[in-house]
């Protein structure tokens, strides 16, 4: 049949095309190590599952309210406000299945055809292709190595345009890593608050943060801007959740309604009893949360040694999140080339950096275990070395 043209646009997602290449290679018995993975590698912590678990007997099985369970909805607006300092109530928050749905929820919901939605480059691969899915315009914005990856006042405020509706921020980033400081984020915040546009602020690697990095909600800097800015987030990257498909996106109330019904459309609820999960992810002990980042922090400085002792890759230094970017614009090669022949003759699985809108770079993400990172720095390092000679 043939397809409508909203989706005849859209290509798989490159990342999950790699990580489903390299399990084929490894279940024919090739010892593939892979650095594609966009989620924590460890299991989902017991107090968790347990809560889950309990809900599950207790009968959370049924429809429950399209925004979400009410408990749920408070505990996040406790949240926000504890670890956000943002003055949400329950009815501000919408209950989303994962982040990437509470960003789909809101492009759905708010652009007509031809609105602009400014997105920084590297970006995470799905905003330009659901900003296409809601017949907006996605406004790219190259940003590079030498300015660390980040978006400045002055780009953000050329590409505005009386057709801008959002300006989508995510720090820490994925695919690079970096961490906004708080003096960049209200830089950005003036330019915004000159303009007639909307922040969408993409927070969910908000608790992975290495060394002195912070994390400033942008929604945090006054009135206005709090009225004007939808924060994403979710439990995938904090409480290694990604297969439970809880996230959420707070908002002014009538906003929150608008999406709502959307929802109520579309999804309905997120599974109930993943909801009981969730509201133990935030209610409970924070000591998972440590854990897992001190792993990610140890495995973090090791693949840096590697990758600077690699004669032409440049990384910067990721504050956040557990992706490393590297540029390999000294090897000559394209990122897809460079993916392919690393995978084919070193059996190692990276991320072209053009699935994230940057050709000379690859993301290799440092959520595997120390011994795969060890192995499979060193299988770059030599593919690397090769392509020079
Ligand atoms: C993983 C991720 C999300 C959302 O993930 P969900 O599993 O849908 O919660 C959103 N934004 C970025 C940048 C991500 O990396």
């Amino acid at each position: 049949m043939k397809l409508a043209a909203r989706i005849a646009q859209v290509p798989a997602s490159m990342t999950l095309a790699i990580a489903a290449k390299a399990k084929a290679m490894k279940a024919d018995g090739i010892d593939v190590l892979g650095f594609g993975a966009g989620e924590p590698d460890f299991d989902t912590p017991e107090h968790i599952k347990a809560a889950a678990k309990k809900a599950l007997d207790e009968g959370k099985t049924k429809y429950g309210a399209a925004a979400g369970e009410a408990l749920l909805r408070e505990a996040i607006a406790r949240k926000l406000y504890r670890d956000n300092q943002l003055a949400y109530n329950a009815e501000n928050v919408l209950v989303c299945n994962g982040g990437k749905h509470s960003l789909y929820n809101i492009f759905q919901t708010f652009l007509d055809p031809g609105d602009e939605v400014i997105i920084p480059a590297p970006y995470w691969l799905s905003y330009p292709e659901m900003v296409k899915l809601a017949s907006g315009v996605p406004v790219i914005v190259q940003t590079d190595l030498s300015e660390n990856f980040k978006i400045t006042p002055s780009q953000l405020k050329q590409a505005i345009t009386p057709r801008t509706k959002f300006f989508v921020l995510n720090s820490p980033s994925n695919p690079t890593g970096i961490v906004y400081t708080p003096a960049e984020i209200r830089a950005l915040a003036n330019v915004i608050l000159d303009s007639q546009v909307w922040v969408i602020s993409d927070e969910i690697y908000e608790k992975t943060l290495y060394d002195d990095a912070e994390h400033l909600s942008i929604a945090s800097l006054g009135r206005e801007l709090f009225e004007r800015t939808f924060v994403s987030n979710g439990f995938a990257k904090t409480y290694s959740m990604t297969g439970w498909r809880v996230g959420y996106v707070a908002g002014p109330v009538e906003e929150i309604k608008a999406m709502t019904r959307l929802q109520s459309h579309s999804t309905s609820n997120v599974c109930t009893f993943a909801q009981y999960g969730a509201i133990a992810a935030l209610e409970g002990s924070q000591d998972c949360v440590t854990e897992m980042l001190s792993a990610f922090a140890a495995r973090r400085k090791v693949m840096l040694d590697y990758l600077n002792a690699i004669p032409g890759l440049e990384c910067p230094q990721p504050d956040g999140a557990f992706y490393m970017f590297p540029s390999i614009r000294k090897t000559g090669m394209r990122s897809m080339e460079f993916c392919d022949a690393l995978l084919a003759s070193h059996q190692v699985a990276a991320v072209p950096g053009i699935a994230f809108g940057a050709d000379d770079a690859i993301r290799i993400s440092y959520a595997t275990d120390m011994d795969t990172i060890r192995k499979g720095m060193e299988r770059l390092d030599d593919f690397v070395r090769s392509r020079l000679a």
